[in-house]
């Protein structure tokens, strides 16, 4: 597979590290990439740049790790997959859930 990166200033921040997505087309299609975290998502996703407004509304994610309990940091997209991260440097706590096993 190859695909050539867009330099977009408009890319939002990855969510799980801050730093600006990557524009890239793969087939015709274009997605923002983090390889740092190892995510991509369709630039048409309604999910894009809204992470932190979704994780304002809802419960906040806490860390599974009992001495930790902080709050973690997501990404998500609209066909149910999702990954987390603990932002606590000790701890190192991650999750990735794909679209079947999120349905509740
Ligand atoms: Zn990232
Ligand atoms: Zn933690």
């Amino acid at each position: 597979m190859s695909f050539v990166p867009i330099i977009d200033p408009a890319a939002p921040n990855c969510p799980l590290c801050d730093t600006k997505f990557i524009r890239v087309f793969v087939d015709r299609r274009e997605y923002y990439i983090c390889k740092r975290d190892m995510i991509s998502i369709n630039v048409k996703d309604p999910f894009v740049g809204r992470w932190k407004e979704i994780d304002n509304k809802d419960e906040p994610l806490l860390c599974d790790n009992p001495k930790c309990r902080g709050r973690l940091k997501w990404f998500g997209r609209s066909d149910g997959y999702m990954k987390a991260i603990c932002p606590n440097k000790k701890c190192g706590f991650t999750v990735e859930i794909t679209g079947e096993e999120i349905k509740k």
